[in-house]
């Protein structure tokens, strides 16, 4: 991961910050105490697996509340998120999306 200072924010909501690094442009999603580093695939397929999910995904009892475990099948490291969560990471998706459309005509 590349310095800090090469990071541009694209979205803060709630509990949720997304940057993108302008060296190698990985993304980063800061959603509470869990840091995720996706390239540019990994970053719009989280985005369409969370937008994916249907209730019955839900199905993990957690102290947070009823919740989706997400995990990939290299690590044994999960993410679990209730329905608020996802909704609030997706949010901060379409303003990060704004963010660049806009960054991408300015500079
Ligand atoms: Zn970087």
């Amino acid at each position: 991961m590349c310095a800090t200072n090469s990071q541009i924010t694209l979205s803060e909501y709630k509990n949720t910050i997304i940057s993108r690094c302008r060296n190698c442009k990985m993304y980063n999603i800061i959603f509470r105490n869990v840091h995720l580093v996706f390239d540019e695939k990994e970053y719009f397929k989280f985005k369409e697996t969370l937008c994916n999910l249907y209730e019955e995904d839900y199905n993990k009892h957690y102290p947070t509340g009823q919740s989706v475990l997400l995990k990939n099948s290299k690590s044994n490291v999960g993410i679990a998120l209730n329905k608020i969560e996802v909704e609030q990471i997706l949010r901060a998706y379409s303003e990060a999306e704004i963010f660049e459309e806009v960054f991408a005509i300015l500079y």
